[in-house]
């Protein structure tokens, strides 16, 4: 997709131009997941080199406050010192053994203590692996073949779940997935977001065969997008009264939003949910639990079949129950802060510049949307003036703050992101919203 740049770069990034050449004769279009890319937004990716609290260091040695945090795990910051600790006395025992290992069981009852509806937990290295395995789950539990989900939500690169979904799919505008075959996609029915009725009616016409509704438990790959009120409960009562699961995503949500993710704030009781991002503290692990009843038809306690080589890797279990013996309330109580103060600081700069604009909260996940209108949906997300973005985003870039490199992305703080850092973003906001507000498409 060409993406006309409606900013000048104020300073060049040779060393990561260079890399990049590199990664691109080596890796497809240069980068191992693609929304890293800055296809949409044009210019050249950086590449880091270390990142410490709030801050990430790029190969040309340039500081950037840091708003992605690896995409919601680096809840802490960057380094850690008490991850870190975890993680190098885990290492020094060894990388991987094959076996089960104490530090599963310790991240297994970490996550079944805080979250009240997962009874059992199975883990898994991947958000994709824990959707994908929730879903095969849901099938194998209920007999039924079909899935509901809604578009604009992202539940990783799942064959059966990648039609109509957000994040990179929707940053890059792509139609459904050329490599996923109409049978593995012929067992989804994709709906609109925040509509009850169409799934009401989804279920009528498929009587018997839906086996579950999957859905971020609030969307943040379209941007931030939370449920109307009485949305997900709804959606659990029709799974309820036709005998379908209900499952709740949290890989982006889970242990970000609250102690217990959106379940802490909204209480639906979902019958499996997925997890991944700060679970891991910054590694590979992810995990789908729920239901005991439901859970007991997984292998090798029962007949549906999942598993993985690297599962519970000590390395990344040492690194996920360090970080969440950290998240504490007060913990929840600073991200909640910064994630308001920015918030207040944006609004304003972009108000100043009359750049119309929806500010979008889900606990401290935030997204600006550059339209007058609520967004509610993946088709109202779709419209808003995104070539906005684009120039807000390199003004950022050029003043040291990096953001999602996409319109549609939720943005992360961090425990981390003290006056400094927010000083620095503050500093930068006003060219920032001058850029959008000149900005043409
Ligand atoms: N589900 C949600 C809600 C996500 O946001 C993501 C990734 O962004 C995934 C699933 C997939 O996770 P992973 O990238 O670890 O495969």
């Amino acid at each position: 997709m060409q993406v006309r740049i409606t900013v000048s770069f104020p300073y060049e990034a040779p060393v990561s131009q260079s890399l990049f050449e590199r990664a691109s004769a080596v890796t497809p279009g240069g980068v191992n997941s693609p929304v890293r890319a800055f296809r949409a937004v044009g210019g050249t990716p950086r590449f880091m080199v270390s990142g410490t609290g709030p801050y990430l260091t790029d190969a040309d040695g340039r500081e950037y406050v840091d708003l992605v945090c690896s995409w919601g795990p680096m809840i802490l910051g960057h380094s850690h010192p008490e991850v870190i600790a975890a993680v190098r006395d885990a290492v020094s025992r060894g990388t991987s053994f094959g076996t089960p290992g104490a530090g599963e069981v310790e991240l297994a009852e970490e996550i079944v203590a805080r979250i009240e509806p997962v009874e059992q937990v199975r883990l898994v290295s991947s958000g994709t692996e824990a959707t994908m395995s929730a879903i095969r789950l849901a099938r194998g539990f209920t007999g039924r073949p079909k899935v509901v989900k809604f578009a604009g939500c992202y539940h990783g690169h799942v064959d059966a779940l990648l039609a109509a979904a957000g994040s990179g799919v929707a940053t890059f505008g792509l139609p459904d997935t050329p490599g996923v075959t109409g049978a593995q996609a012929g067992d989804t029915i994709v709906l609109p977001y925040n509509d009850l009725e169409a799934v009401r009616t989804a279920f009528a016409a498929h009587p018997g065969e839906i086996a579950c509704v999957i859905t971020e438990a609030s969307p943040g790959n379209m941007g931030v997008v939370p449920p109307l009120p009485g949305f997900n409960q709804g959606l659990k009562d029709i799974c309820s009264d036709n005998g379908a699961l209900y499952i709740s995503d949290e890989v982006m949500t889970g242990f970000r939003v609250s102690k217990s993710g959106w379940y802490g704030i909204d209480g639906v009781r979902p019958d499996l949910m997925t997890f991944g991002k700060v679970m891991g503290g910054g590694f590979p692990a992810a995990a789908f639990g729920g239901r005991a009843d439901v859970m007991a038809h997984l292998a090798p306690a029962g007949p549906v079949y999942q598993a993985g080589t690297l599962s519970g890797n000590p390395i990344a279990t040492a690194a996920g129950v360090a970080q969440l013996r950290l998240l504490d309330d007060a913990a929840y109580e600073k991200v909640d802060a910064v994630s308001a103060e920015l918030r207040a600081l944006v609004t304003e700069a972009l108000a100043k510049e009359g750049v119309a604009h929806r500010l979008q909260v889900a606990g401290n996940m935030f997204s600006v949307f550059f339209t007058g209108a609520d967004v509610t949906n993946y088709d109202e997300a779709k419209a808003q003036e995104s070539f906005r973005f684009t120039a807000f985003f390199h003004s950022m870039l050029a003043q040291g703050v990096y953001l999602p490199p996409s319109a549609f992305e939720s943005w992360f703080v961090s425990t981390a992101h003290d006056t400094q850092a927010v000083e620095r973003i503050a500093a930068a906001l006003p060219a920032a919203a001058r850029a959008a507000a000149e900005a043409t498409e």
